[in-house]
């Protein structure tokens, strides 16, 4: 007996071992990714769990909230999760809670660092900003240990990646094969009880939702000539010889209210539903809602929001075209402070134009002579707010806002609600571009372009996916409309997301060569040079200590002893590229100024010059911001105190958005 069981122990004890390595090694293989396929809201979901069950040290899982239909939405949060600190960790709450009650849950950690939030499908059928979000996730998560930079920046800075905004859209989209651009919302159209039930079908029975085509005289399109594939659309005015076709989606009128080709699933334009701007329009791709937030999904953004102050970076992709939006949509240029204007031209504009392979803005590139561009730009036909930039805004770098015609584009956007109430450096890329994005991706000569691009990708679909992503039109007779053909682009791959593939691997690595790009303008704030200094040391028996020549009491109720009187100084730095706050973003409500705290036991320290808090205003950055005013980058503080002796003391600098952090102090 006892032989058997020495034996057994060691025995049990390598297979342990080797069950937790295996383990180990299965999570991270678990959490690879191809780009060869879309994900979907289903494949995305699965993705994001493997990804924290194989990374527990790097990343949080957060359920933000529901879409209508009942869907989580889900933000990973990728930061170490054992570096860095918080403001509550240091400073007591002045009202403290009543025992048991725990409505102020402790901070995170990463709440403690300055925050980036990258998104994808807001509008459901623009999928391809999910699929950024998953492979900026697995370059930070396989990056970290690594890579260098990427390590550096999930220790200090913490990324919010919501690959879904839009769960059923998405669902709809791409597991269905149904493009659904809005939120859902709970109908039941056909008054059968059933809530939803009754989208397009699949008459033919194909296996997929695609198109159908039938003659008719009032129709907007016409078949091309060279490729009979092609379905080219008419203006309104156009006149043809032509045979006209109605083209509509593969459907028939199950609920009879006769419309076909309907979304009847589809609610709200989520990107229409937030705050700012906001006004009421039904008429709008589903409308803008009944009031802002009014949809769950966007609520869940803004309750997310309201939970992250320390966000300083936020990116909302969409799909298609090739550029980016920077704010304002709903207020033109004078809205913005010029130092944001040229933080988000000088230095975010520029950098994204030369990743896309666009020519950059002379004046971008010599913002010192702004005012001879000014000059030149008067002489011209350009709009008045162009000429009081001294630029144009690049195709690729722009705002929705219609500088031309002073109008407005749109009401209640993410992109300007974040920059304008939160204080964030918003925007809104519109992601995929074949042009820019698949390689040697040639474009016949047209008058139409955009016939053009759309014979291109039949063609380069028909070479490099044997033509799999495209259903060749056959005749089939519809039970209400008649004789006419079922055919055209299986739905989720019509021309606005990227080929999955390497089109979609091009589109991937540029957007986030650029997110890292803005990941490394995060301001980071940290303490240096504390010079402690005894002036004098005291017992405080009789009741006082000297400070130089002048007397100081010590209050009544603290406690005898020895006590020293100290002159405490310090820099606070921000050695982040970017100031700890937009312009304006200290005065936003809500926001806040960077802080300096010196912390000791409360009845062991008493503040003769200085208070335990000081407000630093906004940290510049180390990035000079051409053609503004740049505000100092560090700042010294002082106090002198008295202290009772071996009383720990700290440094605890805390910026909303620049991070926080403390030292201590250790005197004799
Ligand atoms: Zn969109």
């Amino acid at each position: 007996m006892p032989r058997k069981s020495y034996k057994r122990i060691p025995v049990c004890t390598g297979i342990i071992i080797a069950l937790v390595l295996v383990n180990f090694t299965i999570n991270a293989q678990d959490a690879q990714i191809r780009f060869d396929r879309y994900h979907g809201y289903t494949g995305t979901s699965e993705y994001l769990k493997k990804v924290n069950t194989a990374y527990p040290g790097i990343t949080e899982l957060l359920t933000i909230g529901e879409s209508t239909m009942g869907k989580p939405i889900y933000v990973l949060v990728i930061s170490n999760m054992s570096k860095g600190t918080t403001i509550d960790r240091h400073i007591d709450l002045r009202n403290m809670r009543k025992e048991n009650i725990q409505n102020v849950p402790p901070m995170k950690i990463h709440q403690g660092k300055p925050g980036h939030f990258i998104s994808g499908s807001t509008h459901g059928n623009e999928y391809t900003g999910t699929e950024v979000c998953l492979y900026i996730i697995d370059k930070l998560v396989s990056g970290y240990g690594g890579d260098e930079d990427i390590t550096s920046l999930v220790d200090s800075k913490a990324f919010y990646i919501c690959p879904v905004i839009n769960p059923d859209g998405v669902y709809n989209s791409v597991e269905k094969g149904i493009a659904q651009r809005n939120n859902s919302m709970e109908k039941d159209d056909d008054d059968d009880g059933k809530i939803n039930e009754d989208g397009p079908d699949d008459i033919d029975g194909d296996g997929y939702i695609t198109s159908f085509r039938y003659k008719d005289d009032d129709g907007m399109y016409i078949i091309d000539e060279s490729d009979p594939r092609l379905m080219i659309r008419l203006g309104r005015d156009t006149k043809t010889d032509k045979q006209r076709y109605s083209v509509i989606r593969e459907d028939i009128d199950n609920d009879k209210d006769g419309k076909r080709g309907e979304d009847p699933e589809s609610g709200l334009d989520l990107n229409r539903n937030y705050p700012e701007g906001w006004w009421k329009d039904d008429g709008f791709a589903g409308g803008s809602g009944d009031y802002p937030l009014s949809a769950p999904e966007t609520h869940a953004i803004a309750e997310f929001f309201t939970n992250y102050r320390n966000i300083l970076m936020a990116q909302f992709y969409h799909t298609s075209g090739g550029f980016t939006y920077r704010p304002m949509g709903t207020a033109p240029h004078p809205r913005l402070n010029p130092t944001d204007v040229a933080v988000f031209d000088f230095i975010m504009g520029k950098k994204y134009l030369e990743i896309i392979g666009e020519e950059i803005p002379e004046a971008w590139l010599h913002p010192e002579n702004m005012e001879q561009y000014k000059k030149e730009l008067a002489e011209t036909d350009a709009d008045s707010y162009s000429k009081s930039r001294g630029y144009r805004l690049p195709r690729g770098w722009r705002v929705s806002y219609n500088e031309e015609d002073d109008e407005r584009y749109g009401y209640g956007m993410a992109t300007d609600w974040l920059y304008a109430q939160y204080g964030i450096y918003s925007i809104t890329t519109e992601l995929w571009n074949p042009e820019d994005d698949i390689p040697g991706f040639e474009i016949p000569d047209d008058e139409n372009r955009r016939v053009a691009v759309d014979k291109a990708l039949l063609k380069y679909q028909d070479e490099e996916y044997n033509g799999d992503l495209f259903v060749n039109w056959k005749a089939y007779t519809h039970p209400e409309l008649g004789e006419g053909e079922t055919g055209g682009w299986k739905s989720q791959y019509a021309r606005n997301n990227a080929f999955p593939g390497e089109p979609l691997i091009n589109v991937c690595e540029k957007h986030w060569q650029f997110e890292l790009f803005r990941a490394k303008l995060l301001p980071e704030i940290i303490i240096r040079d504390i010079k402690p200094r005894i002036i004098y040391s005291g017992s405080t028996n009789e009741g006082t200590v000297k400070r130089n020549d002048s007397e100081f009491s010590v209050e009544k109720g603290k406690g005898k002893g020895i006590y020293h009187i100290v002159e405490i100084s310090a820099t606070i730095e921000n050695t982040g590229a970017l100031a700890t706050n937009l312009a304006d973003g200290e005065e936003l409500p809500g926001n806040r100024q960077d802080v300096v705290w010196l912390v000791a036991e409360r009845d062991n320290i008493e503040f003769i010059e200085g208070q335990p808090f000081i407000s630093l205003g906004s940290l510049g950055g180390t990035k000079k911001i051409p053609g503004v005013r740049n505000s100092p980058s560090h700042k010294e503080v002082k106090w002198i105190i008295a202290i009772k002796e071996n009383t720990p003391l700290k440094i605890v600098a805390s910026s909303l958005k620049g991070g926080t952090v403390y030292k201590e102090i250790k005197f004799k």
